[in-house]
């Protein structure tokens, strides 16, 4: 017996045979897979080349939208970037000499989801405009319907539907009533004009920040209502200049090795944050305070700046130009809580009425929706919304017990912090592989995730959360109803571990 082999399953592995002894079949016979992958995005590509690098032909790719892109054809706002610096937010296998900055803007970045589509010869697997609606598991496969009424009978599926992307609108009195423009940042309205325009903005998240750099000077005024503080840690998004484009193109090793050197610095911070106590969340605190202390001028606008909490504790903002925004002229900060909106404005609890013609909703998303609302029917009629009721969980955030051979890119509970998605979503595909190929050539009809291990690592997982910085003490989108970080709370290096192969012990295997 081999076990795991060059990250494929070579001959059975032990947990297989000990489970099954002489009832799986000594040798493993290879059959074909159907697969359907949900969702365009960063991950569903990703999963597309992936699955045709290993053999795998007979797939779909299911995509809702008109056009593939994720969270990069969702979100169109102004100052629309990504604060993992481009060179490691890109497939380690197409990386892009060609990123303009450190921080590319955001239809830079969906321009190169397309390409890397294009390269791949994707465009035939890829359905568009064809939102997937139902999953029902019957006689071990998984039996899908769209919108459009489309079917499949499908061996496996990979769910790559994202994380962030149920817009949720705040609860606020008379919002409806509001007579200008309204719209959430995931909704950008781009037929109304902002320019000389009085725009509110409610929410200080890492969206609201980068529209407060991007639009400041634009508008005629802008006012920013802020609930709660941010720190937020000073980057400088320099464009590459011509040489260092023309270095980028001729070397390709020298961008290979900024993606390797990022990932570890990056891999610093994952390791911080998850240890309250660690000598490195110390250094990003006072990294954020000295920010806070050099660059904002006004020691009133400052203190009301300044949050209550440790710098980490919500999602680190990162920016290179939030505090030189929010300290220009046609900029007003207000932290007076918001009492209701009214059709000319916002009115706050001071009973000062903030005129406006335009309300920018940047209150965030659901967290927890995930594959969500789609109807999923697993083993013995289980359905997904019993299974994660009161919240979602899943065995190394890939896969849940009762649901065979449905698995999840950037599902619950996985690292998510500020690093890149799409090393995440790198990391877990190589673990899905070696599932799929139990499926393919290990005789195996159905792989799921044990409700023991799944409980046992939900449990240890609580317990670890305890440690990190995201229950010092604020409100974040991380916390579950609980107040429990719904978060990766180990290190980066043992995600790497995790999920270089399965521990088939922690799965049910149940044969052909
Ligand atoms: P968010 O971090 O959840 O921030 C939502 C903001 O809205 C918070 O400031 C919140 O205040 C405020 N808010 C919500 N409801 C409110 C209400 N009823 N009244 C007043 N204020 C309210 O959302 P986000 O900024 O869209 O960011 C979400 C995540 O997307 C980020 O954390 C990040 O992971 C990702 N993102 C990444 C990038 C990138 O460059 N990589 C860019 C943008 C977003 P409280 O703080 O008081 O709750």
């Amino acid at each position: 017996m081999v076990g795991p082999a060059g990250g494929r399953l070579t001959v059975w592995p032990a947990a297989v045979r000990s489970r099954y002894g002489a009832a799986v079949p000594g040798a493993p016979d290879h059959r074909q897979l159907r697969i359907a992958v949900i969702g365009a995005g960063m991950a569903g590509i990703l999963s597309a080349i992936k699955l045709l690098e290993d053999g795998y032909d007979d797939f779909t790719v299911y995509e809702k939208a008109d056009r593939i892109g994720g969270t990069w054809r969702e979100n169109t706002y102004p100052g629309l970037a990504c604060d993992v610096p481009s060179h490691l937010y890109s497939y380690s296998f197409a990386l892009n000499p060609g990123w303009s900055r450190r921080f590319s803007p955001g239809p830079e970045i969906q321009r190169y989801f397309e390409r890397v589509v294009d390269d791949h010869e994707l465009d035939d697997r890829i359905r568009l405009g064809d939102e997937v609606t139902s999953l029902e598991l019957r006689d071990g496969q998984w039996h899908l319907e769209t919108a459009a009424g489309h079917r499949d009978v499908v061996d496996a599926v990979i769910a790559a539907t994202g994380v962030l992307h149920h817009p949720r609108y705040p609860d606020i009195e008379g919002l409806d009533d509001f007579a200008g423009a309204c719209f959430h940042t995931a909704r950008w309205d781009h037929s109304v004009d902002i320019d000389g325009a009085r725009v509110g903005m409610i929410g200080t998240g890492s969206t609201a920040i980068q529209i407060t750099g991007a639009i400041a000077e634009r508008v005629g005024k802008l006012v920013l209502f802020q609930r709660t503080a941010q720190w937020v840690l000073q980057a400088e998004n320099p464009a590459y200049s011509d040489e260092e484009l023309l270095h980028f193109r001729d070397e390709p090793e020298t961008i290979a090795a900024m993606h390797h050197d990022l990932s570890q610095a990056f891999g610093i911070f994952a390791n911080a944050v998850v240890d309250a106590d660690s000598p490195e969340i110390k250094m990003i605190e006072q990294a954020c305070l000295d920010n806070l202390e050099q660059n904002v001028h006004d020691p009133e606008l400052r203190e009301r700046l300044r949050p209550s909490y440790r710098a980490a504790c919500k999602r680190l903002v990162v920016s290179p130009d939030f505090y030189d925004a929010i300290q220009h002229p046609n900029a007003e900060l207000v932290t007076e809580r918001i009492e209701k909106v009214e059709p000319g404005g916002v009115r706050t609890a001071d009973g000062r009425l903030h005129e406006l013609d335009v309300l920018v909703l940047a209150t965030g998303f659901h967290a927890d929706a995930f594959m969500r609302p789609m109807h999923i029917v697993g083993r013995d009629g289980v359905t997904l919304a019993d299974a994660w009721d009161p919240r979602p969980t899943a065995y190394m955030s890939i896969a849940i017990p009762e649901f065979p051979n449905l698995f999840m890119l950037n599902g619950p509970n996985g690292p998510v912090g500020n690093f890149s998605l799409i090393e995440v979503a790198e990391l877990q595909f190589g673990y899905i592989r070696q599932l799929l190929e139990q499926l393919r050539s290990g005789g195996i009809a159905e792989v799921s995730a044990t409700r023991a291990a799944t409980e046992a690592q939900d449990a240890a997982r609580v317990e670890a959360a305890q440690q990190t910085i995201w229950v010092t003490g604020c409100r974040s989108w991380y916390l579950d109803d609980r107040g429990v970080p719904a978060v990766w709370p180990w290190s980066f290096d043992r995600f790497r571990k995790e999920m270089a192969a399965p521990d088939l012990a922690a799965y049910e295997l149940r044969p052909r």
